[in-house]
């Protein structure tokens, strides 16, 4: 097994909705922190909330997944999107992520798994056996 993310983007917006059709991603698997947002940022960013509509237009639905355990502040962060959300989901246990695609009823190889971690994000994928996109780490800027 490859170890490896498939693919590496500098960040979200850099996976277009004309890059998943080509790829035939009908399912995004997302990890929130650093990689949707800074962990700083307390609601949606105008950014995040276009590639999220703009991902739905070309027919992909978008799943939160992410070991943060805030549910609250999850939930309150994904309701203004409108993404549905898993909280404390213990990658890179890839319980969630399989738990995700038989709930919306997709296969291995229209899902892909985006975060910016290597060690949850990545694992998780390739646990699940799906594709694993890999965004680099955003940070706070002090
Ligand atoms: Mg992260």
């Amino acid at each position: 097994m490859c170890l490896h993310a498939d693919k590496k983007f500098e960040r979200f917006e850099d996976v277009t909705p004309e890059l998943l059709k080509k790829e035939g991603v009908k399912l995004l698997l997302c990890d929130l922190d650093n990689t949707l947002r800074l962990h700083s940022e307390k609601e949606p960013a105008d950014e995040l909330a276009e590639w999220i509509f703009d991902c739905r237009q070309a027919g992909v639905q978008i799943i939160i997944i992410s070991n943060n355990g805030r549910k609250k502040m999850m939930q309150k962060f994904c309701e203004p999107i409108k993404v549905p959300c898993v909280w404390w989901a213990k990658k890179p246990l890839s319980t969630k992520l399989t738990a995700a695609m038989d709930k919306y009823g997709f296969g291995i190889h229209e899902t892909v798994m985006l975060g910016d971690k290597w060690s949850t994000d990545v694992l998780a994928a390739k646990f699940a056996k799906i594709r694993a996109w890999k965004v680099d780490h955003r940070r706070d800027v002090v």
